[in-house]
């Protein structure tokens, strides 16, 4: 029995060997895994689920074949996947998680978020993200024709493709403080995250307490996993090609 963590795919129909590796590695997963938690940017754009590309049809179906399996499947959203909504989770068969979600791992209190609203020392960030997750913006978005939506895309990763060249890899990565202001307030001790495409374990004291916090990792060059059974939590790669 194992959970699974993952997140930062960036699944594109333009890079299929990603598409290929995730698929490989969902028909491996062992079948006694309780539940798979995918923690945003699986995709690496969605602009609503009416202009869903049929590349990723292979992949929801190896998601349903997963949850007949008897796993659960999970889905919270990252900042290129905001617009992943209940047609799409319909399809792939997940169920969506609010940010954060507390679970029990083994015994441990575990939180679980995508990781960009902790990148507080990036302002201009954190004013394009409250924008892009307010619901009227969301609406009028998704209410623009499909081929105006895909250049609005397209203008936007050009915007923070030019923003993240232009600031330090301290203001693109999660603020310490609101890391701990976050644990202070919930009373967790672990926190799993992915967005910075960093991929660590990070362990120290706070307030006498040990606190743990698991960076997953992008699926640019291999697969990133973090599995996690009664053994505990590990970091684990799928290279492109093996099982
Ligand atoms: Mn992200």
């Amino acid at each position: 029995m194992a959970l699974y963590f993952i997140s930062d795919l960036h699944l594109d129909p333009g890079r299929p060997q990603t598409l290929a590796v995730a698929d490989r590695w969902l028909a491996s997963i062992e079948p006694d895994t309780t539940a798979l938690y995918i923690l945003g940017d699986l995709f690496e754009t969605w602009i609503g689920d009416d202009a869903r590309d049929p590349a990723f049809d292979p992949l929801f179906v190896r998601l349903n074949d997963f949850k007949a399996r008897g796993a659960q499947v999970f889905f919270m959203a990252g900042n290129r996947d905001f617009l992943a909504g209940p047609e799409v989770a319909r399809q792939a068969g997940w169920t969506m998680l609010e940010e954060p979600t507390h679970l029990d791992c083994y015994g441990t209190r575990v939180a679980l978020l995508h990781g960009d609203s902790f990148c507080t020392a990036d302002p201009d960030y954190q004013r394009f993200r409250a924008q892009v997750r307010n619901p009227d913006w969301q609406r009028a978005f998704l209410s623009q024709p499909i081929a105006r939506r895909r250049e609005l895309a397209r203008i936007a990763r050009q915007a923070s493709q030019s923003h993240m060249s232009q600031v330090t890899e301290e203001i693109t990565d999660v603020d310490p403080e609101a890391i701990n202001a976050f644990m202070r307030e919930t009373g967790i001790t672990c926190l799993i995250h992915g967005h910075t495409h960093r991929p660590a374990t990070h362990e120290w004291v706070l307030d006498g307490t040990t606190r743990t916090r698991i960076v997953l990792g992008d699926w640019y060059e291999q697969g990133r996993i973090l599995r996690w059974d009664a053994h505990g939590p590990n970091l684990l790669t799928v290279a492109p090609g093996s099982q």
